[in-house]
């Protein structure tokens, strides 16, 4: 387009720190080239369908419908430390695990960077400046490192110190254990926090619940963790689903301390324990997480019980899904009060 270099700098800083997503106001730019920028791009952002308010917390749940019509969610939620989003990285998800509710749904499409950065972008819209987002977990709607290319722009376009600049260390990755990306990741030497989704102690029981196990099975998941460990230095969580009866035996405990102990040496490995979510037509049942918590402990194995925020609203973990246009209108509506902006 034969224009200074600077006007890079000044297309991106108005896109990233003063948020204006219309080539028209940018008025630091001229008519002409205006013009031209809105000849050859466009700004894809997703758009705010629905916002759901619990009433129980401060957690918001958005579903945000893309250009082609797809519908995601994203969810805000409010720790004393900060403001979280919880954001999704694909229409739908291959990955078919048994107890969520993203995979009877399927796969769809990749989101792009702009789609990720757009729910970030969105969501603190709605609210004052002082209370901005400041950390992100990609746990939402699908598998990140099944959309490795765009997550890792996205992780660059958010983190840019010349835009909106959050830093790494605030966003976590969640993977189901797709072992190659991981070793991918473990190069880009990031300092995100990876978590990995174990929900079993042995293959039987993973193959059961999560069928990337059959392709990736545990042994070469906690040697891949291992060797992430290694190479950067970063301790990796695991997301141990807590479901009565399937996974929180004494024997789980013992063979979960046996698999994890060897993974980080002089170091107690952490798991994040969530009594399942219930998701209609799975037909699993929470399980006492605290028990497990303390049968782990017995093993060396550290354990915290993540809290439930937003229940009334279903933004839990594994409940998010990609058409929740009708269910959130049946189910939110005719149950809660005071629901707001629908
Ligand atoms: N695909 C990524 C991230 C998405 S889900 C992954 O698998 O890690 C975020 C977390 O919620 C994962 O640990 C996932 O296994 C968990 N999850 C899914 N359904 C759940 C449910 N019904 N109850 C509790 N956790 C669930």
């Amino acid at each position: 387009m034969g224009v200074p270099k600077f006007r890079a700098k000044q297309i991106f800083r108005q896109l990233h720190i003063k948020r204006v997503f219309d080539f028209s106001d940018m008025t630091e730019l001229s008519k002409q080239f205006q013009a031209e920028l809105k000849e050859r791009f466009y700004i894809n952002l997703p758009k705010i369908e629905k916002r759901l308010d619990s009433c129980a917390d401060d957690t918001v749940k958005y579903l945000y419908r893309l250009s082609d019509g797809a519908c995601i969610e994203t969810v805000r939620m409010v720790y004393h430390h900060g403001v979280t989003a919880c954001i999704s990285t694909q229409v739908g998800c291959k990955m078919g695990c048994k107890f969520c509710a993203s995979a009877p749904l399927g796969f769809v499409r990749n989101l792009t960077p702009s789609e990720m950065l757009g729910q970030i972008y969105g969501t603190d819209a709605d609210f004052p400046p002082e209370q901005q987002i400041s950390g992100i977990v990609l746990m939402g709607i699908g598998e990140p490192l099944d959309n490795y290319e765009n997550v890792m722009q996205f992780l660059r376009l958010i983190s840019c110190k010349e835009g909106r600049n959050l830093s790494l260390r605030h966003i976590a990755l969640s993977t189901c254990g797709l072992v190659p990306m991981i070793g991918r990741l473990a190069e880009e030497q990031l300092p995100l926090t990876l978590s990995v989704s174990l929900h079993a102690a042995d293959n039987e029981t993973r193959n059961a619940l999560m069928p990337v196990n059959r392709r990736y099975p545990l042994e070469e998941l906690l040697s891949a963790c291992g060797d992430y460990f290694r190479k950067t230095g970063r301790r990796i969580t695991f997301e141990y689903a807590v479901i009565a009866g399937e996974n929180d035996s004494a024997a789980a405990a013992k063979q979960l301390g046996k698999r994890l102990r060897p993974v980080f040496p002089n170091q107690r490995p952490h798991v994040n324990l969530i009594p399942v979510n219930p998701v209609a037509g799975t037909g699993f049942q929470a399980g006492h997480a605290e028990a497990f918590r303390n049968l782990l402990a017995q093993e060396g194995v550290n354990a915290t019980v993540r809290r439930t925020l937003g229940e009334d609203i279903k933004v839990a973990c594994g409940q998010l899904r990609r058409d929740t246009v009708e269910e959130t209108e049946e189910s939110v509506v005719s149950t809660i009060e005071g629901v707001s902006g629908l």
